[in-house]
């Protein structure tokens, strides 16, 4: 056993300790649509992505259990092994026909797919131009690549001009990806203004749609339909983790792409494929999404609710962040709102920009308006207390 190897572990703990900025798992037992049991007490949660509360719903749960009798508990190997069952192409078909592309592939997670994806396309000599406010697993997929990768300023389309104006030229070829929806901010990136200069420079254009799929976008088609058209996006990622309810990764794209993907995506190829039962689920998720267009337009009218009370700017997506600032005061935050019975999780760096430590409030089809309008309320008197509720400047 290696003394030094519990310095090193301990070490980083201390610092993190001492900077406010250690995070530890709570146990959160979700016991219904929206409620949840943690440290003994009951809370309405505005921190679940399941924002269709597709999680809990009984048609998924059926779903999931017919699949476990007919298939098992487990795929058995990696797709390209044994472990393609009947399930996977049937939830890819359904992909593709909700985002309009001529195909897809089902992967083991947002994360998987997003660090697969870019290093199977990109690689040294190429340009990678991110948004500087994308999910991480964006970031370490550019980094995998071993592509230049820089950042843009956060939506700012002068900026990702300018980028390009300097590097694009000296590059083979270029990437330019985005959150669709930001995970932090519930804003919505500026898809088709991006497609456009994608097509300019020659660039491909890929979107991170894991807070956009069944949300935003006519019938829930996600931010590449947002505004009523369909934007030229080449890559539209996300994931079936958050309103699908249940769990996975997949990418949407033409017949090339995917068919390259799935020969050459390493997380892929090198990992087992999804099991039966959370495939059936996402399978039964698209049916209530295609099925009811209207349900899936709730959970960003109950958080328009929510900014209107606030008289915060309306709400683009179900994401609304209080931004606060200091981890400390955004923890005291947490703790007030838990208090009186909600559950809102705090956001620290490094998750988000240094300073920029906030409530991160995410609302769901099922939230009852009596508990938004009171949860408003308190964040108004206990929590921001007279001052102006801001929003980080873009
Ligand atoms: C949650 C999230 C992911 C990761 O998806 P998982 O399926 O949870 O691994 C990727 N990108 C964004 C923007 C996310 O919010």
């Amino acid at each position: 056993m290696s003394r030094s190897l519990d310095d090193f572990a301990q070490g980083k703990l201390t610092d993190l300790d001492s900077k406010g900025l250690r995070r530890r798992l709570t146990v959160t037992e979700r016991t219904g649509a929206i409620e949840v049991l943690r440290g003994g007490r009951r809370l309405v949660s505005f921190s679940c992505n399941d924002y269709l509360n597709l999680s809990q719903h009984p048609a998924l749960k059926q779903a999931a259990k017919d699949a476990i009798d007919r298939l098992g508990v487990g795929s058995g190997a990696s797709r390209l092994v044994t472990g393609d069952h009947p399930l996977l192409p049937a939830l890819e078909a359904r992909l593709a026909r909700l985002k309009g592309t001529e195909d897809c592939c089902v992967m083991g997670s947002g994360f998987l797919t997003n660090t697969g994806v870019i290093p199977t396309l990109m690689t040294e000599g190429d340009l990678v131009l991110a948004d500087e406010w994308s999910h991480a697993c964006i970031i370490v997929g550019g980094r995998l690549s071993r592509a230049t990768q820089h950042l843009f300023r956060h939506n700012d389309l002068d900026h990702l001009r300018e980028l390009l104006d300097q590097h694009r030229a000296g590059h083979n070829r270029c990437l330019i990806v985005t959150d669709g929806v930001f995970s932090m901010d519930g804003d919505l990136a500026p898809v088709h203004d991006m497609a456009d200069l994608a097509q300019e420079f020659d660039a491909w254009l890929m979107t991170d749609d894991a807070h956009g799929i069944g949300v935003v976008g006519a019938g829930g088609r996600g931010s590449t339909f947002a505004g009523g058209t369909k934007a030229a996006v080449d890559l539209q990622m996300g994931t079936l983790s958050k309103a699908v309810g249940g769990y996975g990764g997949y990418l949407c794209a033409s017949k090339a792409v995917i068919d390259l993907m799935k020969t050459r995506c390493r997380t892929l190829i090198y990992s087992t494929g999804l099991p039966p039962a959370t495939v059936a689920a996402a399978i039964a998720a698209l049916d209530i999404i295609e099925g009811d267009p209207e349900y899936a337009t709730r959970p960003v009218k109950k958080a328009q609710r929510f900014t209107q009370r606030l008289g915060l700017p309306p709400a683009e997506s179900p994401i609304v962040p209080i931004l606060l600032g200091d981890s400390a005061r955004t923890m005291a935050a947490q703790k007030t709102l838990e208090d009186a019975g909600y559950l809102v999780i705090g956001i620290r760096p490094p998750t988000v920009p240094e300073g920029t430590a906030r409530l991160r409030l995410t609302f769901t089809a099922q939230h009852a308006d009596a508990d938004i309008d009171a949860l408003a309320d308190l964040i108004a008197d206990k929590v921001l207390a007279g001052d102006e509720p801001f929003r980080a400047s873009s």
